[in-house]
């Protein structure tokens, strides 16, 4: 079977579905890894299986208790640390979304506290909340790092016989609705595929344009982060305020991220402007950032989709393809669950998520989010 890009999802779902026994090769126009899986913060907030009420919570939720054991597994195959760890997060909310966010945490049974300023204070000394905002601890909170997680799935791949094929545009799928022969390639030759898994991030609508005439609504959403080297343990614990957040890594690098520019389109690129507000954002968060050594800058596309949400599983009207793409802002931390019902569907098992309320012909989910990030 055929996977089309070689994204976080492309390659966990390639990663999967071969540890099942499958013969899968993964292509991508570019390097394998290197657009918005590369360029995410890496975020994976908490969640517990049994709790989840949304199809979205669960698929979160298996993210959040599978990564620990993703880690260990692709360290062992690979010898690439991922950079797991479970830093716990700080989320600085308005009092008047507080009650709501809070209770759908404590519904699905994650664990958090409420932090008095005094807290704060003492456990992360650096930080001045903002005004009008009230802080909560999230011990369940983690983060990877993207480019180690990106080349362990490709190294995890590779060892589990995923055959990988960077550099190579696929223009179209081959063949007509209801079946697909294969996909076309830039270069004019086709491949032939028994199944095939559109997981081209951003790009994923394209291609069903160039094959079909018609999208599912997958648009390019950029998003820029900003990288700072400072103190190592200056800041200890991810910290979310709205849709900007800090993310403290263990070596004194510290990611400022994001903003949210679907006016970009496909540009990728960093703008003074967003540049400025970001470093204003974090200065204002944690003053004694002002002091610390500019990195470098990057943007990268989310997959942005109707609802915020992706669309997985069959495409409609075809036999024979899927789709997996549109996981805008949450990409990593769904992940393991993407791969999880895309394995369980094709396994002939029943999928932890009900096919229905995931597939591109569903109501857009409207509901409340228990996380922006
Ligand atoms: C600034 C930023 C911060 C983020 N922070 C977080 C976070 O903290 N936590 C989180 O969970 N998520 C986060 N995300 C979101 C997450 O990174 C994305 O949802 C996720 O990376 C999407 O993965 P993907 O594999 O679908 O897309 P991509 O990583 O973009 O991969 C798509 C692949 O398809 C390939 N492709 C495209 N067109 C073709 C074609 N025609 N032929 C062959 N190959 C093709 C591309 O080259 C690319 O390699 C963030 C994203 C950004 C940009």
């Amino acid at each position: 079977m055929v996977i089309v890009g070689g994204g976080v999802i492309g390659l966990t779902c390639a990663y999967q579905l071969a540890r099942e026994g499958w013969q899968v090769s993964v292509w991508d126009r570019g390097a394998l890894g290197q657009e918005a899986s590369w360029a995410g913060a890496g975020i994976i907030p908490p969640g517990r299986v049994e709790g989840a009420t949304s199809c979205w919570d669960r698929l979160r939720a298996i993210g959040a208790t599978s990564f620990p054991h993703h880690a260990d597994e692709l360290r062992e195959l690979t010898g690439i640390d991922i950079g797991y760890r479970r830093c716990g997060g700080l989320e600085f909310l308005p009092a008047a979304t507080a009650a709501e966010v809070t209770r759908l945490w404590a519904a699905e049974g994650i664990p958090f506290e409420a932090w008095p300023a005094e807290q704060c204070q003492r456990r992360e000394p650096a930080v001045v909340p903002p005004p009008d905002r009230t802080v909560w601890y999230l011990p369940g909170c983690a983060q990877v790092r993207n480019p180690w997680l990106l080349r362990a799935l490709i190294a995890g791949c590779e060892r589990r016989g995923v055959v990988l094929q960077p550099y190579q545009e696929v223009v179209a799928l081959a063949g007509r609705p209801p079946r697909a022969e294969g996909i076309m390639l830039a270069d004019g030759r086709r491949v032939l595929a028994e199944r095939i898994l559109l997981t081209a991030g951003a790009w994923t609508d394209g291609l069903l344009h160039r094959s079909q005439g018609q999208g599912v609504g997958i648009y390019p959403v950029r998003g820029q982060i900003v990288l700072l080297r400072t103190t190592p343990g200056l800041l200890q614990r991810i910290v979310i305020v709205d849709k900007c957040y800090l993310v403290p890594r263990g070596d004194g690098h510290l990611l400022i991220g994001s903003t949210e520019e679907p006016e970009a389109g496909f540009a990728k690129g960093t703008t003074a402007g967003a540049v400025a507000s970001l470093l204003a954002f974090a200065a204002a968060l944690v003053p004694r950032l002002a002091q610390a050594e500019l990195v470098k800058c990057w943007s990268g596309l989310r997959p942005g989709s109707r609802d915020g949400w992706p669309v997985i599983g069959p495409l409609p009207g075809w036999d024979n393809v899927w789709i997996a793409a549109g996981h805008f802002r949450a990409g990593i931390q769904l992940s393991l669950g993407t791969a999880q019902v895309i394995a369980e569907a094709w396994g002939g098992r029943t999928p932890c998520v009900s096919l229905a309320e995931i597939g591109g012909q569903r109501r857009p989910s409207d509901g409340p989010r228990a996380f922006r990030s």
